[in-house]
């Protein structure tokens, strides 16, 4: 397998909002090629037989269209169905005239346009107007055509129907995308936001909700916490059992922070296996029943079948509203280091004093 630079590789994934503007193309390309094919029969009964041998064409575009889709030709496949719509609704225009409503697909076309993303945007702007420009043409010169045809009774019915059969897939599409790039969007500000192994707050995006919490907190006079956590001899896991095992560890360890914090409180994995807890509206006393039940519940726990455990050393600062982040958290990291000292798989209290 020839080597892909990873930016590459993953540029070259195709995205979800591709994947779900491929399966509506889909949709619609079949829509549309019933659509044809009942157009066929329509203009050969109408005895408009030049139409009906184009929608024939129309169809056979319509499957190559379907084939291309399917063979992951996506943009080809948007192409062909350009050209086809075109082609279409400048023929019957110019066949039967304007009353029937056929140059509105050039709207719809506009819009696919669009969202072909091989297109610069540039381009596809300009052709997506050179479809709005060709509507407003076709006024000009097929306005007065108006060839007798069967169904001509059938002028405002048709003319309703095209509208609408016009109007559906636009809004089909354009709605899903919009839904889809909103998916994405959460996504990716949940992707900006959290660990991907462990699910807590990532270190960069707990800052800003940290300080949030502090003004919170100073505003309503409550006091908070700041707790610094560290697997003990976490290496040595690694080391024996191997970095799966290590990984599974801080999966289980960050599941049980979880357990052992209020919605208000905010979990992060600062780094590595050192993980900071915010405890809001607590006091250092509560702060250190809190984290001293969260030990016992850890050292408890059964890693490996039954044969591991893992336990933490904590350090637990109260945080002086007046003071800043940066010396709470130190104090915390200094009782940490007080309890790694004093032989790991502790809780110390910051002298905050
Ligand atoms: P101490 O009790 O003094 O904290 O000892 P320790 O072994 O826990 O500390 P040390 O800093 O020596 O080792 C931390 C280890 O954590 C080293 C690193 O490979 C491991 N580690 C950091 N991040 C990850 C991770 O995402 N997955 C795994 N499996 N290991 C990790
Ligand atoms: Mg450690
Ligand atoms: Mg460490």
């Amino acid at each position: 397998m020839p080597y892909v630079p990873i930016a590459q590789h993953f540029y070259s994934q195709p995205d979800e909002v591709e994947l779900v503007k491929v399966k509506l193309f889909k949709q619609v390309a079949y829509y549309c090629l019933c659509l044809h094919l009942l157009f066929i029969f329509a203009f050969w009964y109408s005895h408009v037989y030049i139409l009906s041998i184009a929608n024939i064409a129309s169809v056979a575009a319509w499957a190559t269209g379907i084939y291309l889709l399917n063979r992951g030709h996506s943009h080809l496949a948007l192409r062909v169905f350009c050209v086809e719509v075109t082609g279409h609704s400048v023929l019957v225009c110019a066949t039967l005239g304007m009353d029937y409503g056929f140059q509105y697909y050039l709207w719809t076309i506009a819009c696919m346009l669009l969202l072909d993303m091989k297109l610069k945007l540039r381009l596809a702007i300009v052709l997506s107007l050179s479809m709005i420009v060709l509507f407003a043409l076709l006024y000009e010169l097929y306005s007065t055509v108006n060839t007798p045809f069967m169904l001509q009774e059938y002028a405002r019915s048709i003319h309703f129907i095209n509208v609408f059969v016009c109007g559906l897939p636009m809004i089909y599409v354009i709605g899903h995308v919009r839904e889809s790039t909103f998916i994405q969007r959460r996504q990716l500000a949940k992707l900006a936001a959290r660990d991907p192994l462990t699910n807590l707050f990532n270190r960069r995006y707990a800052k800003e909700l940290i300080l949030r919490a502090h003004s919170s907190c100073a505003h309503n006079g409550q006091s908070l916490c700041v707790v610094m956590a560290d697997l003990d001899h976490f290496k040595q896991i690694n080391d024996q059992l191997g970095h799966d095992m290590g990984d599974e560890v801080l999966q289980t360890v960050s599941d049980i922070l979880r357990e052992h914090v209020t919605d208000q409180d905010i979990a992060v994995r600062w780094g590595g296996e050192e993980f900071l807890l915010v405890l809001v509206d607590c006091t250092q006393e509560e702060a250190l029943i809190r984290i001293e039940t969260l030990r016992q519940t850890l050292e408890k726990q059964r890693f490996n079948g039954e044969e591991l455990t893992a336990t933490m050393s904590f350090g637990v600062a109260l945080w002086h509203t007046a003071l800043p982040f940066s010396v709470t958290l130190q104090l915390a990291d200094d009782a940490l280091y007080t309890s790694k000292a004093q032989g790991r798989n502790r809780v110390t209290a910051a002298h905050t004093n």
